[in-house]
């Protein structure tokens, strides 16, 4: 059977699965910092992109929706609350609460989901709405964290990042190295948060530092 036909990971089953491969998806993200150009990796996100998202269809998933908080800019505010026939006092009392300076939606799944699984605000919705998973935005590499945090909900990006894997030769380089694995994801400047939220991860892994994000381009993870 080609690859086109092999079962793909449901929705229903990516957050476990994600968990189940947190440790190695860390280190793969290091393997990734060392060893991929960063317009090749771009093109061959973009490549991946194109071929797996057509096979999910987001409509009955809406993982993305159910498990992340939704950040919404306060410039858009005003309008969203609009769009919602509330005030922005109104929207605001019933739908957001800052988190480090920014407005994010409160509930679980996100309130702006309706039955059907649309959103209601439409159009309206937030950009990194419309782009999650990011995965065919530009300089991947220098985002990894952000990637490994849609790994950890979406299917797609689930599938993306094991593709990626084996283009990259991954199995055969930790099998070589799983005797001497010294990767330890307490690593200091680690903080672990249960739950989900906005670009948090959802139980064990591993959240960066504003530091570490800011850091992302050129540091490198232990192995
Ligand atoms: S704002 Fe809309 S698209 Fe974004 S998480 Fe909420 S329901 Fe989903
Ligand atoms: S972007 Fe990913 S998590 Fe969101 S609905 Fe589509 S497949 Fe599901």
């Amino acid at each position: 059977m080609g690859k086109r036909h092999q079962r793909m990971i449901l929705p229903s089953e990516v957050v476990e699965a994600a968990k189940r491969n947190e440790k190695e998806n860390m280190r793969f993200r290091s393997y990734l910092k060392r060893v991929a150009d960063a317009d090749v990796l771009d093109q061959q996100f973009m490549a991946l992109h194109r071929e797996i998202f057509p096979r999910y269809n987001c409509a009955k998933c809406r993982n993305c929706c159910k498990l992340m908080h939704a950040e919404i800019p306060e410039e858009d505010i005003e309008r969203d609350a609009v769009c919602l026939g509330m005030t922005k006092q109104e929207f605001i009392a019933s739908h957001l609460k800052q988190v480090d300076g920014e407005w994010q939606e409160i509930h679980q799944p996100c309130g702006f989901l309706d039955a059907n699984g649309d959103c209601i605000l439409g159009e309206n919705r937030p950009e990194s709405c419309k782009k999650f998973p990011y995965t065919d935005q530009p300089e991947r590499l220098f985002s990894l964290f952000s990637f490994l945090n849609a790994v950890s909900v979406c299917p797609a990006a689930y599938e993306i990042c094991e593709r990626l894997k084996q283009l990259y030769g991954f199995g055969r380089y930790r099998k070589r190295h799983d005797d001497t694995e010294r990767f330890d994801n307490q690593a200091p400047g680690f903080s672990f948060v249960a739950g989900y939220t906005s670009w948090g991860f959802p139980y064990g892994v591993p959240e960066a530092s504003e530091e570490q994000k800011d850091q992302e381009a050129d540091e490198e993870l232990p192995f």
